[in-house]
């Protein structure tokens, strides 16, 4: 079958986005343990994280098959799965959490240590056994993942819309809904508007948020932030935090650092108000630190850590489908591309250059 295999990374193999192909050898292994399911992709984002992978920036063993953010339908499952049948339709969760340890059972489940120990990876590339990226690798005609990780939703949601719901959107809207708890009449401010930080805009706007200031260096994201819910656009601002408090002096009760760089996690952090809440959600190079002064903080103000929305993708992943079909979350507008396998490296150069939402791949 067809699928986009990562041989090495840029740190490796040198050139931009190291040594990617697309293959048409791939192949599934034709076991299915107890709790598994085989799902045939109908949709995959592609995200920021795929090109940092790509880039060498999270140290992970190559080869591997990409893809982390899809929608497909069930088409086997193990004999002990319970979580969902043959023909539904999900979003994969890139949590291969276990749903019964006491982590999980308190509603943790990305704090979930359990599930690692025992997962082998599906993919045979040519005869040889090659990684599964995040536990997920969607950008394959066909993956394997555990059931839990597969998550039925309305049969009416479209796969294109469905797939950012299993990254970028549970990202953003879960960082406000799980993470920061926005309540009504709160102030936000996002630094960095592409797929994360319009699903904070608009998870805000839902709850209630009374100014949602957005950031971003691109000037056409400006349309798109404020038609998500932004109730201000500051562009290209050199100094974040003062072109924020020059909109509120006391600064936000919510600054959302989406983009995963140090220099823009202090500037959230001048940028929140006393009391107020740094949401560290932007994936940064897996080595790079932060530093601020200490004093910053002094005022009560707190610095989240915050995995995929701290979702709880079962519960929550049907909610966002559902608020999509009510059409109070905007997924379509997300879109700004449909191709194939073939177009990841027109993909690569988007999101690289910071032009598009999201790219969607669909199986040929
Ligand atoms: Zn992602
Ligand atoms: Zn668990």
């Amino acid at each position: 079958m067809q699928g986009i295999v990562l041989h090495a990374d840029a740190k490796a193999a040198g050139g931009e986005y190291g040594e990617v192909e697309v293959t048409d050898d791939l192949e599934l292994t034709a076991e299915l343990g107890a709790r598994d399911v085989r799902v045939r992709i109908e949709a995959a984002g592609v995200c920021g994280s795929d090109l940092s992978l790509a880039a060498g920036k999270y140290f992970i063993p190559t080869p591997l098959v990409m893809g982390h953010e899809g929608a497909g339908v069930v088409v086997e499952i193990g004999e002990a799965v319970t979580a969902c049948e043959v023909g539904d339709h999900v979003i994969l969760s890139t949590l291969n959490n276990c749903g019964h340890c006491t982590v999980c059972e308190r509603g943790n489940p990305t704090l979930c240590g359990n599930p690692r120990a025992e997962w082998r990876s599906p993919f045979t590339l040519r005869g040889e056994s090659i990684s599964q990226f995040a536990q997920t690798s969607c950008f394959a005609q066909e993956t394997i993942v555990r059931e839990y990780q597969a998550v039925p939703i309305p049969k009416e949601v479209p796969f294109q819309a469905a797939a950012l719901i299993g990254c970028g959107v549970i990202t953003g809207a879960g960082a406000i809904f799980n993470r920061a708890k926005v309540a009504i009449g709160d102030t936000v401010a996002v630094v960095g508007a592409g797929g994360v930080g319009l699903s904070v805009i608009q998870a805000a706007k839902l709850s209630g948020a009374s100014r949602i200031i957005a950031l971003d260096v691109v000037p056409e994201k400006e349309v798109l932030a404020r038609d998500f819910g932004a109730t201000d656009f500051c562009l290209g601002a050199s100094d974040p935090a003062a072109a924020v408090r020059e909109i509120l002096p006391d600064g936000v009760d919510h600054a959302v650092e989406a983009v995963g760089s140090p220099a823009l996690l202090r500037s959230c952090i001048d940028m929140a108000a006393n009391g107020g809440n740094i949401i560290q959600l932007g994936m940064a190079d897996l080595d790079a630190d932060a530093s601020y002064k200490m004093y910053s903080l002094n005022q009560n103000k707190s610095i989240l850590g915050c995995r995929y929305g701290a979702a709880r993708p079962r519960a929550d992943f049907p909610m966002l489908a559902d608020l999509y079909l009510q059409g109070k979350l905007k997924l379509d507008e997300m879109v700004s591309g449909v191709t194939n396998f073939e177009g990841i490296f027109d993909a690569f150069e988007g999101v690289k250059a910071g032009r598009v939402a999201r790219t969607v791949l669909v199986p040929s």
